[in-house]
């Protein structure tokens, strides 16, 4: 079976699920293939924290208010182990109700899920993508779904996969820094209530952070692959006595931890995101290290811009070169933002150098201090960059 389409998004995930639902009321044939059959079920231990900005697009998409578990974040405090200096955003100081919030990545795909159903679109679960072809006139993918094997073209195709189809389209591949180390994620309950700070605190051996989760915090903490395995391993006991010595006081002592996880971390873009009749967003054109939450916040714009782009195309332009241009002109200053702030206040919080510990309690008391420089670093951390 053989069909034609306007828009055609393999991967229905956040991103894919995002875009196919800004583009709800276009009257464009849009059709997303997701090869899960329940997308986001079970017991993925990710919190994310989605920025103010990512709010008020899923408040566009009518998603926001479905969601259950959004734990909303009034302070952000930044500090570095064994070194002066923190620095302290506040949600007033910006004129918000919060910075941003945190929430269940089950439940994220939940609300994006029963949007997706209650708007009707074209989304075909259980759908895997085999083959991809890009070209000039059209673009093209091959999927099993059911026991057939079916074809669809389209004049635009966008690859939400997170990336696992790359390899299926000469010249896309992505460039990959292995930062050696894995995120351990776990709730865990500690003596003082998480009164919605989030604290981001970093060590020399990677950045540990505690966002506020209902009524406990969700840990995000960064070591080594060697450590992390290590970690899985300890007993309840000793992985909260080791939470506490790295992370200090700040949250008093850690009472309870639930089921952990490890997560190895990596960089990896793929550029450029667009191709002939192709688009590339979300995790398919980036991953990030995730002490900084950026991932969804980002993978959300590229979502969104890349609606609006295709919203203001006439018909017949929909994934020409121009349109495609202004896609990507829109996105670059965003995503090399994101991902040089992430990947840089990676490394040279995670140095260990003495002079560079000085240099960074001198960075975060400038922070702290000097008038503009707080809604400056917000309003980037909240709406992205814009070019
Ligand atoms: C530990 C950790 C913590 C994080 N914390 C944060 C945070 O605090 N804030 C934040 O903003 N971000 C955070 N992120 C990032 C965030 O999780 C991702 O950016 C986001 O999930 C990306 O969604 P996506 O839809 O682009 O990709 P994915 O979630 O990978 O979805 C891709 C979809 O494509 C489908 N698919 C794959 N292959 C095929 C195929 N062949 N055919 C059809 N469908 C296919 C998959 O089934 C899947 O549903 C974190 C990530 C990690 C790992």
């Amino acid at each position: 079976m053989e069909s034609h389409v306007d828009v055609l998004i393999v991967g229905g995930g956040p991103t894919g699920a995002s875009l196919a639902l800004a583009l709800r009321d276009s009257g464009l044939d849009v059709v997303v293939l997701e090869a899960q059959r329940e997308v986001g079920e079970g017991d993925d231990p990710r919190a994310l924290a989605l920025s103010y900005g990512t709010r008020l697009i899923l408040q566009q998409l009518d998603v926001w208010r479905r969601l259950r578990s959004a734990t909303p974040i009034e302070t952000v405090h930044v500090s570095q182990r064994g070194g002066f200096g923190r620095a302290l955003l506040k949600a007033d100081e910006s004129g918000l109700p919060a910075l941003g919030y945190v929430v269940d990545y089950p439940d994220l795909n939940a609300a994006l899920q029963a949007k997706v159903a209650e708007a009707e679109l074209a989304y075909l679960s259980g759908a895997t993508v085999t083959a991809l072809r890009s070209g000039a006139e059209a673009a093209e993918a091959e999927f099993d779904h059911g026991d057939g094997s079916h074809r669809v073209r389209a004049k635009l195709l966008v690859l939400a996969d997170g990336g696992r189809c790359l390899d299926l389209l000469p010249d896309m591949a992505p460039s990959v820094k292995d930062y050696r180390q894995c995120a351990v994620l776990a709730r865990v309950k500690s003596e003082q209530p998480n009164r919605h700070i989030a604290y981001e605190r970093f060590t020399p051996l990677g950045p540990i952070a505690l966002l506020p989760s209902g009524d406990r915090w969700a840990l995000v903490w960064t070591v080594s692959t060697e450590e992390a395995g290590e970690l899985m391993a300890l007993g309840e006991e000793e992985f909260l006595e080791r939470l506490h010595d790295r992370f200090g006081d700040r949250a008093g002592r850690f009472t309870a931890v639930g089921p952990r996880a490890s997560w190895p971390l990596v960089l990896k873009q793929t550029r450029p995101v667009t191709g002939q009749r192709l688009a590339v967003v979300g995790n398919a054109a980036q991953i990030l290290h995730p002490f900084a939450g950026q991932g969804f916040n980002l993978a959300l714009r590229d979502a969104w811009e890349l609606a609006d782009e295709i919203l203001k195309a006439a018909p017949a332009d929909i994934g020409d070169e121009a349109m495609l241009r202004a896609y990507r002109g829109r996105r670059e200053w965003d995503t090399k933002g994101g991902i040089a702030f992430t990947d840089s206040v990676l490394s040279l919080f995670t140095n260990a150098v003495p002079s560079l510990q000085a240099a960074r309690g001198i960075g975060l008391t400038l922070l702290d201090t000097l008038p503009g420089a707080k809604p400056l670093l917000l309003n980037r951390l909240i709406y992205g960059a814009r070019s």
